[in-house]
């Protein structure tokens, strides 16, 4: 047996963390970038709760709140200077995956100048600023990763940047902040947990000690996901459960990364405008088919969900998803180009070929 295993989050998890460790804030820095989306930090509680702990710190803040979904290059370089400016020490990311990928990007940059090209190399001179994550949905997993995800329109897709150095220092994981998301994105965020957690779990990279966490996650998704078939709200406790079953997955990705699932679907996100978590759902049955024959762990997953084949874990995706997008041959030609040059590919395990990457897409798509 040989792994290695990496978790530098500190991880605080539970109703009112944020208030009942606001020390830890101390322990940072003297001045923090808050950064999140337009408003949705502001509704779900999550905003007051931090600026209050802050204030009891006696912290000063001040905040970005022009985090778009997918955020691109341009708008993390915005918030940077804006961190320079104010001789910010630290970044706090509040929100869904967007906000918390921006927040990686932006300590970066904000310590760093950098090119496009030096940004995404994953080797800075200087070290990053130090941040504190607060999700406010159950999907991303970012809050403890070293990913951020941007939106590159030099390359007309999404591009990771992969570095330790961009751990957050803490990660404050509240449910009751994502009590207020509509259930169709309840939906897609925990589908994109599922994603990473099976991904991480059949790729090339996986280990003997992420297994068991993988396996858990898997466990937890499939009951929450098979309960959210009925499109009702789901209750606060589920909803803990669907935020800690997100927290495992991201650390399984944390150490093997993402595989032809999210290869695939960062085109149909850039260029159909899918959201992320359905973009990998609609791919997933097409792609544990084409695993199925190669990989005896597929079986490991069908049955940690409490599914009995991949028929029925296709049915719980449409049952969740409801109708697939339409999308043309020519398309197909293209994501499948797009997908390609993505090094998630080879860390699928058997790695696709071109053909079969189309072949995955036509399946995924009725065609
Ligand atoms: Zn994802």
């Amino acid at each position: 047996m040989e792994f290695t295993f990496n978790m530098p989050v500190k991880v605080f998890f539970g109703k009112g963390c944020i208030d009942k460790n606001s020390s830890v804030l101390a322990g940072i820095g003297k001045k923090a970038l808050i950064v999140t989306g337009k408003s949705s930090a502001d509704k779900n509680g999550s905003l007051k709760q931090i600026t209050g702990a802050l204030s009891t710190e006696g912290i000063k803040y001040e905040r970005f709140n022009r985090v778009e979904a997918n955020p691109s290059v341009e708008t993390v370089r915005e918030a940077a200077q804006i961190a320079r400016d104010v001789k910010a020490d630290f970044i706090i990311g509040i929100g869904g995956g967007s906000p918390l990928d921006a927040a990686k990007a932006i300590a970066i940059l904000a310590s760093n100048d950098l090119d496009d090209d030096g940004l995404f190399s994953g080797v800075y001179k200087k070290k990053p600023l130090p941040l504190i994550a607060v999700p406010t949905t159950a999907g991303t997993g970012s809050e403890v990763t070293p990913y951020s995800i941007l939106t590159f329109r030099k390359i007309s897709n999404k591009k990771s940047i992969a570095s330790p150095e961009i751990f957050p220092a803490a990660a404050f994981l509240d449910a009751s902040f994502t009590e207020t998301l509509p259930v169709d994105t309840t939906i897609n965020t925990a589908v994109d947990a599922l994603s990473h957690t099976v991904e991480g779990y059949l790729s090339a990279k996986a280990t003997d000690v992420i297994a068991p966490i993988a396996i858990e996650s898997m466990r937890l998704l499939g009951t929450s996901l098979k309960k959210l078939t009925d499109k009702t709200a789901p209750s606060f406790s589920e909803r803990e459960n669907l935020l800690y079953a997100s927290m495992l997955a991201g650390m399984v990705i944390a150490h093997t990364g993402t595989t032809a699932v999210h290869a695939m679907g960062y085109p149909l996100t850039y260029h159909r405008d899918i959201d992320h978590g359905r973009a990998n759902g609609l791919l997933m049955y097409g792609y544990l088919r084409f695993l199925e024959p190669a990989s005896a762990k597929v079986k490991d997953v069908i049955y940690a969900m409490g599914l009995k084949d991949v028929d029925e874990f296709g049915s719980l995706m449409e049952a969740l998803l409801g109708k697939k997008e339409e999308i043309t041959d020519e398309e197909i030609e293209n994501f499948t180009d797009t997908a390609m040059t993505s090094k998630n590919i080879a860390n699928t395990s058997p790695s696709p070929t071109r053909d079969e990457v189309k072949k995955i897409f036509q399946l995924s798509f009725g065609k």
